[in-house]
């Protein structure tokens, strides 16, 4: 029971208890009925007190694996469709198997010799899909947009404040602010607290319908908070909101950027993903002007998490977080030319998600992920015709990558307080029963009339015919809580 992953014995080892984990996975997967399983979150959480306390020994394993795989809101199930949330590829998830049972910690060369080779060259190759120069560019894997953000706010803010912020603070009577759109992912202000400058340096620029951030916006905020005396360190420019994909005007923003002497970060976390197909790319023309980019593989690259990157476009800038540690990174070894990843990241101990990547993009080619790409962005125009199509749903918006927001719409007139309510509660009916698990978010702006129902579309062998049904399972579901409430 204490036998070890790696080493001359691991696979020996290991095989048994895999497929022991490949069994359980299949038997949970076929107890659960739908793409998550009935109940609420209290029975729930009773399976899973259940199983913990009646479990001893060598069953452990199975027994877990078999309530986690009953208990998971499976992404490849077709009705799983809330978040951007994909169904990892088989190859991708073997391949970070591997990694588990090697346990390479990409902090040292000596920790991971291949290993840190091999993510030195994703990261040129990725450098090069975002259109910067490898041989200048630099970046590391991260746990996701949430820190590969952070990590742009960061060298922004000390790039832009001549660099002594992370020994000094801010300098007094320097008032730092960052521009972002109203619909900007919401790390953007947590990163900014953490920083140092406070949620509330964060403007929000508004957006159209799609929520696409208004470059008239944008400039009349950079404008106004320039006349006031602030000093804009960055713009934030999202490729791919989260809600609906929109893609803010990327040239405009790095235009606008440079003009206010900010950074440019670019939180391409989901729409980095169209870069790989040749159709939906050109909707990202201008990213390779961003100082810096976060992209996400664990959303349209259907990577396990976690899969995020950091990009940058000129290697220099990195150098706040450049770091000597004598147990690491001595000097002496990397006169002697062994290379040290450490001053790439936030983290010290940190796992091989490069590899995984590096696999698939070998196994599938760019070539291959595109399509993948292209068939979910069909599928969300399909789902946005059927939506259409439909009297009682009603469309909010064109998909742009593979989201679409819409919302239930009973026939004859309803105030708008009610209709939100009404789409709340059919979602967690939903989720009941098992049945489907469909987003929900809200509009930006105020007041009633905001709730809007998502469909998040990653998976690729789901069929339009099978979108349709979890359409029909939303009319079914918002009927009857419709139906209940009048009753
Ligand atoms: C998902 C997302 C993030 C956060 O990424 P994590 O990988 O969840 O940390 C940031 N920005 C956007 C636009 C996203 O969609």
């Amino acid at each position: 029971m204490d036998a070890l992953a790696g080493g001359a014995g691991g696979p020996g080892s290991l095989g048994p208890l895999l497929a022991t984990v490949l069994d359980a996975l299949e038997a949970g997967t076929a107890l659960r009925s739908g793409p998550l399983p009935a109940g609420s979150p209290a029975e729930i959480a009773a399976l899973v007190a259940e199983g913990l306390s009646g479990t001893r020994g060598r069953g452990a394993l199975a027994r877990l694996t078999e309530l986690l795989a009953y208990g998971a809101a499976d992404p490849a199930d077709p009705a799983c469709a809330a978040h951007l949330h994909c169904p990892p590829l088989a190859v991708a998830t073997a391949a970070d198997l591997a990694v588990s049972a090697l346990n390479p910690s990409q902090d040292s060369w000596d920790q991971a010799p291949a290993a840190t080779a091999l993510e030195t060259a994703l990261i040129a190759e990725l450098a090069a899909l975002v259109g910067y120069d490898p041989a200048r560019a630099a970046g590391v894997l991260t746990s996701g947009g949430t820190e590969s953000n952070l990590m742009g706010l960061m060298l922004a803010r000390d790039q832009k404040l001549d660099g002594i912020v992370e020994l000094d603070g801010i300098p007094a009577g320097v008032r730092p602010c960052i521009l972002a759109s109203a619909a900007a992912h919401f790390s953007v202000q947590r990163s900014a607290a953490l920083l140092g400058l406070g949620e509330r340096a964060v403007i929000a620029v508004p957006v159209d319908r799609q929520l696409r951030m208004s470059p008239e916006e944008l400039e009349r905020e950079l404008a106004e908070v320039s006349w006031a005396g602030r000093t804009p360190i960055a713009v934030v420019a999202t490729a791919g909101t989260t809600d609906t994909g929109a893609i803010d005007p990327l040239d405009a923003a790095a235009d606008l950027a440079g003009r206010y002497g900010a950074w440019l970060h670019v939180d391409a976390a989901y729409g980095g993903g169209a870069l790989l197909s040749d159709r939906l790319a050109p909707l990202l023309d201008g990213i390779a002007r961003a100082d810096s980019v976060s992209l996400d593989w664990h959303k349209l690259g259907w990577q396990p998490a976690a899969a995020g990157v950091f990009l940058v476009r000129r290697a220099e800038t990195y150098v706040s977080l450049a770091r000597r540690a004598e147990y690491l990174n001595p000097v002496d070894d990397e006169q002697a030319g062994y290379p040290s990843l450490l001053g790439r990241s936030l983290r010290t101990t940190r796992r091989a998600d490069a590899f995984k990547l590096a696999v698939t993009l070998r196994t599938l080619g760019r070539e291959g992920l595109g399509r993948l790409v292209d068939t979910c962005h069909e599928l969300a125009l399909a789902a946005a015709a059927a939506v259409r199509a439909e009297p009682s749903l009603e469309l909010h918006s064109e998909p742009v990558l593979t989201t679409l927001l819409f919302r239930y719409r009973p026939p004859g007139p309803a105030d708008e307080a009610a209709v939100d309510e009404l789409n709340g509660q059919l979602r967690r009916l939903l989720l009941r029963t098992g049945r489907a698990v469909v987003g929900r978010t809200e509009l930006p702006g105020e007041g009633a009339g905001r709730v809007r129902l998502k469909l998040t579309l990653l998976n690729p062998h789901t069929t339009v015919g099978e979108v349709g049904a979890l359409l029909r399972e939303v009319v079914g579901a918002g009927r009857k809580v419709a139906g209940e409430r009048a009753g």
